[in-house]
């Protein structure tokens, strides 16, 4: 059977739709032979992933997608392969709860100023034991007729510059690659071209990235088209980094991203698995 690999996906433990079990199931009837869960900032669904992984005959690769600040601007590092147990990396994620809660009741109390009520309960609630994101504000918005989208939700509301948008600030990239890599994981630079960085300012980032020991990038995400992949692979060959493939797969409802259905890397990227055991 052909390998198929999806690194990059959300369970309920951050912002899917999914349990970790559901999300495994699905990849597993996607075709997905190798799924890395990547939750924002927490690990805390790897264990469930991993029993329903074992019972499926998927192989999961332990992962998380970690919110980062390189010149005051935020970008996300995927790390592969991680140990969670590794005392730096858990005590990093226990503290990202704390900080995403207190900048959910920062948001909520912008948008009680905009005569939205209820927010923090709402989202609280929403995530339960896991990480509170702002899709789960944006999924608030709309149960409230507020917004009729989540990309409404963001341009509206929740996106930077907008009226409910709170300045958080995340690990620097280097100290968050280094939880990454010192628990034994690859660290791969999420989404590339979603920051729209200029090709000067991209070249500084993974200049930066490569020094602090990122070795991997994605070269496959959702919804890009061939031009777009062309200009990441061109960044995976020139800085020499390993190319990685994800759907970014948050729910069902969206049906653009579906797990394990990514264009193949191209032939002349070395493939970032083949970096983990
Ligand atoms: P946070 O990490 O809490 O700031 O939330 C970021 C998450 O919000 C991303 O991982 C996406 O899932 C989601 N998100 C960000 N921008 C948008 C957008 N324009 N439309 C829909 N979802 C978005
Ligand atoms: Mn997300
Ligand atoms: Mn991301
Ligand atoms: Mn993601």
């Amino acid at each position: 059977m052909a390998e198929l690999y999806d690194l990059h996906c959300h369970s309920t433990a951050s912002d899917g739709a999914l349990s970790p079990t559901a999300l495994v199931q699905r990849a597993h009837q996607q075709g997905v032979t190798s799924l890395a869960l990547t939750d924002h900032d927490t690990t805390a669904g790897l264990p469930e992933a991993k029993l329903c992984a074992m019972a499926t005959g998927i192989k999961l690769i332990a992962g998380i997608e970690l919110s980062t600040n390189w010149q005051n601007k935020c970008f996300h590092i995927v790390g592969l392969g991680i140990d969670p147990a590794y005392a730096p990396l858990a005590e990093a994620t226990h503290n990202l709860q704390r900080t995403r809660l207190e900048r959910a009741e920062k948001i909520a109390l912008k948008l009680e100023k905009k005569r939205i009520p209820g927010a923090f309960e709402a989202v609280k609630n929403a995530a339960g034991e896991g990480m509170i994101t702002r899709t789960h504000f944006a999924d608030f918005l709309m149960s409230q007729n507020h917004v009729s989208s989540q990309q409404e939700a963001f341009d509206r509301y929740l996106a930077k510059g907008k009226p409910a948008y709170v300045a958080t600030s995340w690990a620097e990239l280097e100290l968050a690659i280094s939880w990454i890599t010192g628990s034994g994981g690859v660290a791969v630079l999420a989404h590339p071209l979603r920051y729209k960085l200029t090709t000067h300012w991209m070249k500084r980032l993974l200049n930066a990235f490569k020094d602090a020991g990122g070795q991997g990038i994605e070269v496959i995400t959702s919804r890009m088209n061939a031009d777009e992949i062309r200009v990441a692979a061109d960044y995976a060959a020139r800085f020499d980094l390993a190319g990685s493939i994800g759907s970014d797969f948050h729910n069902a409802a969206n049906q653009w991203v579906e797990l394990g259905r990514l264009a193949p890397l191209p032939k002349n990227i070395k493939p970032v698995w083949e970096l983990l055991d």
